[in-house]
């Protein structure tokens, strides 16, 4: 337990195993107080989620800037993709491949699409809780805006 601002919080950590083809899968579950994403993970923020799987969960973005938008997110909390690629662990594959998943089911992965992972203040990032957004169904332009 710990105190920020006069208001107690707790960070909850806990581990839960889950069977997977090549055994169990060790998932660890590391909430973030405040953090939208740890809250949508958690099921208390409601999001209209399209799959999910022990590790990484993909839900429809609130403010679409494509026909098809779904932001992928893992459950552990990692505040962007450098951190998410430093923890190891295949987490970060495994959420290109949801990625990837995402795009077959919505029917744009042989038109093509986009998986951008917005890092820091300039590129835009506004959750810091890393997520990949998945965009397409329609032509991109390039360079980015
Ligand atoms: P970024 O700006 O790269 O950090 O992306 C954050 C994304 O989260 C934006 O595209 C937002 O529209 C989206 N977003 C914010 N709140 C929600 C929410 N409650 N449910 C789904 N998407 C959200
Ligand atoms: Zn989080």
């Amino acid at each position: 337990m710990h105190q920020r601002g006069g208001a107690p919080w707790v960070r909850s950590r806990a581990t839960i195993y889950v069977s997977g083809v090549a055994g169990p899968v060790h998932v660890k579950i590391f909430r973030v107080p405040n953090c939208l994403f740890c809250g949508i993970a958690a099921a208390d923020i409601p999001a209209t989620i399209v799959s999910s799987n022990a590790r990484t969960i993909a839900f429809r973005d609130i403010n679409p800037q494509a026909p098809v938008h779904i932001l992928v997110i893992p459950r552990e909390h990692y505040a962007n993709v450098a951190e998410l690629a430093a923890a190891g662990d295949r987490v970060l594959a495994d959420l290109v491949a949801h990625a990837h998943e995402v795009a077959v089911a919505e029917g744009i992965a042989d038109a093509g699409y986009r998986v951008i992972f917005n890092t820091g203040s300039d590129a835009g990032q506004t959750v810091a809780h890393v997520h990949a957004h998945v965009l397409g169904g329609r032509p991109m332009t390039w360079p980015p805006g």
